[in-house]
């Protein structure tokens, strides 16, 4: 009986599946038309410098603005593009898009040579080594410093890389942009590793200060994670701050930099130099 219970359920879920299917492959065609026709747009986040709240940077954002659905965010398509083959497409849209605007605030006079933009790139990204070239290009015809942009990866996307993955590490590193290690904490946090990638910074993931603010046991881990980070001649950047006791037991504890919504949720760019302009009014807001 329940070999026939078993049958009947898939059998009822069939319609349900090719719904799925058909709605996926749906999506597929129309984000890689709008890779054509310019239906991304990129928010962005600031990163803030805890002991005295000056931005130093922000981390662009993807997001598709879809003509039925609306938004869609990024934990939703970057996926699809992935398994669709069009993740190179939209990380180089992404990359162009960015250090463009970038080379726009420079020349608006808005931020210095000490701002950088963070950029989300993908492990697909990172084991093509037409990529390197790309950053390389985007670099040359807008004239940006390299240090001003920083790449963002996931530990899980370094970890699970082969040797190409770390000569590609290698490559980016060698045009001078920074690298940063993205979600730190929720991969496979090997240690003997962080301290051998070319990387500058790691980013430690949300779920690791969730608790800082309520559980009287947290701020010992924040505090071992850093020195740890340290350890490995590392700097950290906490993500994920909401509230102003997150900050400020944060800052409390020596760590230098952090992102979340209590500074600010991910804008549009227009939006950026509003935020600029709060910073530089009350520059030390946040100490
Ligand atoms: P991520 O790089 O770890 O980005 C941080 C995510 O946390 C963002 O979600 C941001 O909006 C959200 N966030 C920021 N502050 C807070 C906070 O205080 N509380 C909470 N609960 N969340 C906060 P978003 O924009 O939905 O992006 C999700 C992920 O999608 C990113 O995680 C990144 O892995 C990926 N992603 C975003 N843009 C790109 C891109 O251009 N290329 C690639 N390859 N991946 C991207
Ligand atoms: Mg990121
Ligand atoms: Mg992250
Ligand atoms: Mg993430």
């Amino acid at each position: 009986a329940s070999k026939a219970e078993g049958q009947n359920r898939l059998h009822r879920f069939e319609p349900g599946l090719l719904l799925v299917r058909r709605l996926r492959s749906q999506l597929v065609e129309d984000l890689r038309a709008t890779l054509k026709d310019g239906g991304l747009t990129l928010y962005y986040q600031p990163v803030v410098e805890l002991a005295t709240g000056r931005i130093e940077g922000v981390e662009a954002l993807v997001r598709w603005n879809h003509p039925t659905r609306g938004f869609i965010m990024p934990d939703e398509f970057i996926p699809l593009a992935e398994e669709a083959g069009l993740i190179s497409e939209l990380g180089l849209w992404v990359l162009r898009a960015a250090v463009h605007q970038l080379r726009d605030w420079i020349d608006a006079g808005l931020v210095d040579s000490r701002f950088s933009v963070r950029i989300n790139i993908s492990a697909t990204d990172l084991q093509s080594l037409q990529f390197i070239e790309d950053v390389r290009n985007v670099l040359k015809e807008t004239g940006v410093r390299p240090e001003q942009v920083v790449l963002e990866l996931t530990e899980v996307a370094i970890v699970k890389g082969n040797e190409l993955d770390r000569y590609s590490l290698g490559g980016l590193r060698g045009l001078g942009v920074g690298i940063e290690i993205d979600d730190f904490g929720t991969g496979y946090s090997s240690i003997s590793y962080l301290r051998r990638l070319p990387v500058d910074r790691v980013k430690v993931d949300r779920s690791l200060i969730t608790g800082l603010g309520t559980d009287p046991t947290q701020p010992a881990l924040v505090a071992a994670v850093l020195q740890l980070v340290r350890a490995c001649g590392l700097e950290a950047v906490w993500e994920g701050v909401e509230t102003a006791e997150q900050a400020e037991l944060l800052r409390g504890l020596g760590c230098l930099s952090a992102q979340g919504y209590f500074f600010s949720r991910p804008v549009p760019p227009g939006q950026i130099p509003e935020l600029l302009a709060a910073q530089a009014e009350s520059p030390a807001q946040q100490g």
